[in-house]
């Protein structure tokens, strides 16, 4: 049994009430791992010494040092990718093949940011007004509270604290209480890379008294979050009365579209890609897969032709296609949302079950489920499910695929499978999403910005833009002529 502690001031440390939690194998269903179970007295000692951080050997950085040492963790998160990967599994439960390319590929967001942190520039403004210079520079907003979810816990991560330490910030992270070995296990990089004490510091614990705290403390300057809209709501309400600035990466339920003129096979794995990987655990899931009349029967039955073949299994073999569903809660939450939609008159032409072959004991796995007949104002077509469910609904045209694929809350992701350019290029404007792809599915990059619209979030994380979520502008007057003009009114 591997025990771990809070990081605190680069040092590992017990929680102040000597408390812990277990974390649990999905696969195994056996604990593996006891974790320090914060409250809001460790999160105080946290935060406290990430202002001092702010205004000691960090504070004094120039952007080209921070830069620097971002790339050295780079260097260092790609000689450890593997291990990380296999902690997550351990976890989350989720297939070593994509946890394992996740932890290579977050080391490029960490090179990427460090490599711009000597590139945020202000700017000398024309001014209207005579004998005055006025210039813009971009500061750093101080401590800020990184709170993520159980399904990516690094890659979510690196989204937050690459841009937030390329911008001078320093931060107190909170991992899920569901994934939070692997966030502890990094802390040890931060450590080697020379990052200075108090910069990254990381308290695990439960949403209620760890999250909580962390959104309501007085020198916590942003929230930047990735979960469920319920705790997303909750954190935005808390930052209003601070009149803090928050960034929320949330739910979705993601239109995925094919039309007849798609290539055939290409969209039928993008379809399953959409959601059958990662068990359907993944905020840009398809789960809502939008087939032209024309080509939906044909279609279906080749999906279930390829769905049927994924092999379920033990997520640390490379070739298993859907491991285990992640928590106890959620997979009681899919099987409800499996009843709830054939109560609601939807018919299951795959899975609909638990999955009890080789392996996959007790109440963990569930069959790549899919519905058709399912009209777009059924719960199960209007609902996060985040398991492996896809709700199949048929349309007649391109005007019928915008207005289903737009009537939802939610707004994080939309797919095209077409090969007419003009109407990719109508699709992705009609769209209201944060992300489109056409003809491709669930790609992200560091250079790309990724977030959501209406109630999928707010503010934006990766790409050039985004690290300016963790700044803010100040513009300096300097006169240059002296002036006594009546110092009564206001200088237009
Ligand atoms: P969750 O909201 O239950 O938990 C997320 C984090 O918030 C955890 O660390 C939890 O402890 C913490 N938390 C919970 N209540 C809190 C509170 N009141 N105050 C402060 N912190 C609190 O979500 P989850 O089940 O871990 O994750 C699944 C959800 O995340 C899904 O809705 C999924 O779509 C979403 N998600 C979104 C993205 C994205 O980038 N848009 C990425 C991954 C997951």
């Amino acid at each position: 049994m591997k025990n771990y502690l809070h990081f605190i001031n680069d040092q590992f440390i017990e929680s102040s009430s000597g408390k812990w939690f277990e974390s649990e194998n999905p696969y195994t269903g056996k604990i593996w791992s006891k974790v320090s179970r914060g409250n809001s007295e460790d999160v105080d000692k946290a935060v406290k010494c990430a202002k001092e951080a702010l205004d000691g050997e960090w504070g004094s950085y120039n952007p080209t040092q921070r830069g620097k040492l971002l790339v050295k963790l780079s260097e260092i998160i790609e000689r450890e990718a593997s291990r990380l990967g296999e902690i997550e599994v351990k976890d989350n439960g989720k297939l070593i093949a994509e946890m394992g390319a996740q932890t290579k590929y977050l080391a490029e967001w960490y090179r990427y940011y460090g490599g711009l942190a000597d590139k945020i520039e202000g700017s000398v403004l024309p001014s209207d007004k005579k004998g005055v210079f006025n210039f813009t520079r971009y500061e750093p907003l101080g401590v800020i509270g990184m709170i993520t979810a159980w399904n990516s816990p690094l890659l979510l991560l690196a989204w937050k604290l690459a841009p937030a330490l390329a911008a001078g910030n320093t931060a107190v992270i909170k991992p899920s209480e569901f994934t939070s070995a692997s966030t502890l296990e990094f802390m040890h990089l931060i450590k080697e890379a020379g990052i200075p004490k108090g910069v990254v510091n990381t308290i695990t614990g439960f949403g209620q008294e760890v999250g909580q705290a962390l959104v309501e403390h007085p020198d916590v300057a942003k929230i930047a979050f990735t979960g469920s809209g319920v705790s997303g709501a909750k954190i935005k309400e808390l930052a209003a009365k601070k009149i803090m600035p928050v960034t929320l990466e949330l739910g979705g339920k993601s239109p995925n579209i094919v039309f007849e003129d798609a290539d055939f096979e290409a969209a039928i794995m993008g379809a399953i890609s959409g959601i059958f990987a990662a068990t359907g655990q993944t905020c840009i899931a398809g789960s809502r897969l939008l087939v032209q009349s024309s080509i939906h029967d044909k279609f279906v039955k080749r999906l279930i032709e390829v769905a049927s073949e994924a092999k379920i299994g033990d997520p640390m073999s490379m070739d298993t296609h859907v491991g285990p569903v992640t928590t106890p809660p959620q997979y009681k939450k899919i099987m409800d949302y499996i009843e709830i939609a054939k109560s609601e008159g939807a018919k299951c032409v795959l899975g609909g079950n638990k999955y009890t072959g080789d392996g996959a004991s007790g109440e963990r796995f569930v069959q790549p489920t899919i519905f058709t007949g399912v009209s777009n104002n059924m719960r199960i077509a209007q609902e996060e499910v985040f398991g492996p469910v896809l709700s199949v609904i048929p349309f007649d045209n391109e005007e019928e695929a915008i207005k289903i694929g737009n009537d939802i809350v939610f707004g994080l992701a939309a797919g095209v499978w077409t090969n007419n350019i003009g109407r990719a290029l109508r699709m992705s404007e009609k769209l209201k999403a944060g992300t489109i792809w056409v003809n491709t599915y669930r790609s992200v990059s560091f250079t790309s910005p990724f977030g959501g619209y209406k109630k999928s979030g707010e503010g934006r994380e990766s790409g050039k833009e985004s690290i300016k979520q963790f700044l803010q502008i100040k513009s300096v007057w300097i006169a240059h002529e002296t002036s006594t003009a009546n110092p009564f009114i206001m200088k237009l």
